[in-house]
């Protein structure tokens, strides 16, 4: 298989080549494709890499579990890698945030553990308040601080904090709380949704080299195209 200029080149062995040319802009949806080239099916390859996961096919990010593996404890002590460690020493940051938020919801969390606690209000905590606005209060040797704002939620807060660390010694104690997630954008293809909806009969990249070498030999040799077939799937660009 050769691609060059606007063609498409399906070389079949023991066949006649059949040439078909390639339309690389949709005029509907506006998405337009470069020339294709291998380095769109290669997801080391900045031009065909998925841009979510950047071509690794899923993502790592913070674990519910591993930041709360004991879910009898409070949030007083049950949250690791949010300062945890140093709350039982008196007033940090997470104690004041959780106490704040949990003011805000009426809800108890003291002498609470962690799996009785509101679902809703847990994944607030986790997840943050988005718009909602949270009055905090913070005393601390310096006096007390008043502020109002919305809680961007344990687990965004680590994920940043992951992403703008300079510190190799950093990056890695997050990453201890880390798990993998399947990346929404590929679904474990590693390639950009342009190179994914360049197909081969029916089949993509991925799904056909997801077959052994005989069955995608057979599928090659086997495969009958209209130009249609050839061009780029615009069905399947709609849909995502
Ligand atoms: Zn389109
Ligand atoms: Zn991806």
């Amino acid at each position: 298989m050769k691609y060059a200029n606007n063609l498409v080149t399906i070389d079949v062995p023991g066949q006649e080549e059949k040439i078909y040319s390639q339309n690389y802009a949709c005029t509907d949806c506006g998405i337009s494709f470069e020339e294709l080239t291998p380095r769109m099916f290669s997801f080391n390859n900045p031009f065909g890499a998925c841009p979510e996961c950047t071509g690794i096919g899923y993502l790592m990010r913070i674990d519910e579990d591993l930041i709360i593996p004991d879910k009898d404890k409070t949030l007083y002590d049950g949250v690791k890698a949010f300062g945890a460690s140093t709350m039982k020493k008196g007033d940090t940051m997470a104690k004041m945030y959780f106490e704040s938020i949990a003011k805000h919801y009426g809800v108890k969390i003291k002498d609470v553990p962690i799996k009785k606690l509101p679902k809703d209000f847990l994944n607030k905590i986790l997840y943050g308040t988005g718009d909602e606005v949270i009055d905090f209060e913070y005393t601390s040797a310096a006096g007390t601080r008043k502020y109002s704002t919305s809680f961007e939620g344990v687990i965004p807060t680590l994920e940043r904090r992951h992403n703008e660390t300079k510190s190799n010694g950093m990056r890695s104690f997050y990453e201890m709380y880390m798990s993998e997630s399947p990346c929404l954008a590929c679904h474990g293809a590693r390639l950009r949704k342009e190179s994914l909806s360049v197909k081969i009969g029916d089949l993509n990249i991925k799904e056909l080299t997801d077959m052994s070498i005989d069955k995608i030999k057979e599928y090659i040799n086997n495969i009958e195209l209209t130009p249609t077939q050839a061009m780029i799937d615009r069905t399947d660009l709609n849909k995502s």
